[in-house]
């Protein structure tokens, strides 16, 4: 008999939590190794479901889905779905089983709120309940339980990272770090003390297929890129078959069924399903009137039956080796993960995508907490820590003037990553500045996701581009962002952690990927009109400006040149011309300026020699050169990283 002795001076342990979509895991490492912990189902998977009941008891996991048929909008699951989403995101609506609060504010916009009759609950407070109950198992059978590692689908943006965070502070957990769940699957490979190489980690769970491309290099691990589909997984499976079971039933295909008996039948397909992991064939009695029909699936007709969906996982893969830069042949290993694929066809799917066995000795419902827990042994001894490097989803820019997006950190760059952008001010005597941060990969900032906007204020007045405005993105390890602009003359300073409303599901970023492929010519010649026009504003804004201060400086004929230029711009960009047709006439403006600009100058530095206040001289300058170097106040948004 194995006797677990309680030490009360022993150290708080630390844990490592795989909180999924269709279950949980909670799990420790004890003696180096990791064990998952038993839940309050008696098991080591905990269904990631939820039953508010009408008392005002929470039950988590088994007990809450035996509440599923009978109290549906009462009974919560996959709602890591939505954690970190608004009341208007497409993916609220697919969960259209449940009942949604309909949003008054702005705020309310902001988070979906379901609808439990009498009360309301997020994602973010089901998902704590969940936490909760493993915390509570974690502390039954550890007595003290430390800080915990929680995981998060590689793609997770920041708004859904922070709620996870959220949650777990909400369950009353120390949150030691967000670990992306690839990641956590190779530690528990023990991969960063094996070899240096490139790894794949094929994820199918209940609902969801994540492929992630990952590098070791000396012990660090860098996402080199993530893909997957958000609704492909072995609940489509268990679909699949039960439409079968309904045929042999005598139900036309897509016919109505009560929901009674369609919950019946997609349990039952399911266990034939795992059935069919472990032999050729599986049987059931399905109920018909007053008797039973006798319902059988081979292992060979459930093969060819999910073959299709297989097809798209390996689509999936091809494009995140893709993204990765390499081909299969590049690959040194890929890791299984999700209880999905345990299905025996699965695996050889697989095996065909990369040409490799795939590694299955680790239990894949297991791995991901395995990983998690691990960690957070590693960071709680604070000893030789694995450094983990991921990378950035989405490529994250801010709005410049005319809508064009300026891409401040890439898509794919590794994480925690530090970025400093230049600009300056558009007007004269500019006050503030507006910040508008955004993700995504087209060309204009409409067309990507806006995740903050803020203001930088009591910027001194001040002719345009003359004031220095640097803004700084950082990204810290669990792929929060932070935004700091600060006006360099004053030192005037602001910072944002950026809390975006709204969540970005791998569905998302892979439409935007596609739309910045399918659009990259409209978005490149949207993104020129913008610029040349601001360009244009700019530069006639200044030519006035010089013709009020100046003008005397002209002949009659250079003057008549001068207006006749700026007619010809105006005209350009009224008319909404091509960019080519813009910048003719920006040139032509420029030609006819030219030599004025510089009598202008001689002029400016001529007031300074006879004594006038520097600051005014040194304004004039800039203003003199505004008009000839006007190219270069445009220009003057330098990176530097
Ligand atoms: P998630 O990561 O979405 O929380 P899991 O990794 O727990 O999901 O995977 C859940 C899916 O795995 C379900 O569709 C379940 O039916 C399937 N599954 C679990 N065990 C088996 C098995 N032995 N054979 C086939 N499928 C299985
Ligand atoms: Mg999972």
């Amino acid at each position: 008999m194995l006797l677990d002795i309680f030490d009360p001076k022993a150290p708080p342990k630390p844990i490592g939590i795989d909180l999924g979509t269709t279950n949980s895991v909670v799990a420790a490492v004890r003696d180096g190794i990791p064990h998952a912990l038993v839940n309050c189902d008696g098991g080591s998977t905990l269904p990631s479901v939820v039953h508010y009941s009408q008392h005002g008891t929470v039950l988590v996991g088994r007990a809450a889905a035996a509440h599923a048929q009978s109290e549906p909008q009462r009974t919560l699951a996959s709602v890591k779905r939505l954690i970190g989403r608004g009341a208007d995101d497409p993916q609220t609506h697919k969960l259209s089983a449940y009942r949604f609060v309909a949003p008054k504010s702005e705020e309310d916009r902001r988070v979906v709120r379901f609808d439990l009759g009498g009360r309301t609950v997020t994602p973010l407070e089901v998902s704590a309940e969940i936490l909760k109950s493993l915390k509570q198992s974690a502390l039954e059978q550890l007595q003290k339980v430390g800080g915990a590692v929680v995981t998060v689908p590689a793609y997770f943006d920041d708004a859904q990272r922070q709620a996870t965070k959220d949650a777990a502070r909400l369950a009353g957990l120390e949150v030691l770090r967000l670990l992306n769940e690839p990641t956590a699957a190779a530690l528990a490979y023990g991969l960063e003390s094996k070899q240096n190489g490139t790894f794949v980690v094929y994820d199918l769970g209940g609902g969801t297929f994540d492929v992630t491309v990952l590098e070791l290099h000396d012990g660090v691990f860098q996402v080199k890129s993530t893909g997957g589909d958000s609704a492909l997984g072995g609940d489509d499976m268990d679909r699949l078959i039960a439409e079968q079971m309904l045929q042999a039933l005598g139900f036309q295909s897509g016919a109505a069924v009560a929901p009674e008996l369609a919950s019946f039948i997609l349990g039952t397909a399911r266990e034939l399903k795992h059935q069919l992991t472990t032999s050729p064939t599986a049987a059931v009695e399905l109920p018909q009137g007053a008797g039973t029909i006798h319902y059988s699936l081979s292992r060979d007709e459930f093969e060819r039956l999910i073959d299709p969906l297989l097809q798209r996982t390996g689509k999936a893969c091809r494009r995140a080796l893709h993204d990765a830069g390499c081909d299969a042949s590049a690959i040194d290993g890929v890791i299984l993960v999700g209880g999905a694929t345990r299905v025996p066809s699965v695996r050889n799917c697989v095996k065909e995508i990369f040409g490799k066995m795939p590694l299955t000795d680790i239990d894949p419902d297991l791995v991901v907490a395995y990983g998690a827990a691990l960690q957070a042994q590693f960071i709680s001894e604070a000893s030789d820590e694995v450094l983990l490097l991921d990378v950035l989803p989405l490529s994250l820019g801010v709005e410049t003037m005319g809508g064009a997006v300026d891409r401040i950190l890439p898509r794919n760059t590794t994480i925690p990553a530090g970025a400093v952008a230049t600009f300056t001010t558009y007007a004269d005597n500019q006050t503030g500045f507006d910040i508008h941060v955004v993700q995504g990969e087209r060309e204009l900032a409409k067309d990507c996701r806006s995740l903050a906007r803020f203001t930088l204020k009591n910027i001194p007045p001040m002719p345009a581009g003359l004031a220095r405005l640097e803004v700084k993105f950082h990204v810290d390890e669990n792929s929060l962002l932070a935004v700091t602009a600060r006006e360099l003359t004053t030192g005037n300073e602001q910072t944002v952690e950026v809390k975006p409303s709204h969540g970005l599901d791998d569905e998302t970023v892979e439409r935007m990927l596609i739309e910045a492929l399918d659009h990259g010519e409209d978005d490149l010649m949207a993104r020129r009109l913008a610029e040349t026009k601001v360009e244009g504003q700019r530069v006639l804004l200044a030519t006035n400006k010089a013709l009020a201060a100046d003008a005397d400086l002209l002949t009659a004929e250079q003057l008549t040149t001068v207006r006749a230029a700026i007619g010809g711009l105006q005209k350009a960009l009224a008319q909404n011309s091509s960019p080519g047709e813009i910048q003719n006439n920006i040139d032509a403006l420029d030609a006819a300026t030219h030599d004025w600009a510089g009598r202008r100058m001689d002029r400016a530095i001529a007031g300074a020699i006879a004594g006038r206040q520097v600051a005014s001289v040194e304004e004039q300058v800039a203003h003199a050169a505004g008009v000839e170097a006007h190219l270069q106040a445009h220009a003057s948004q330098g990176k530097a990283h």
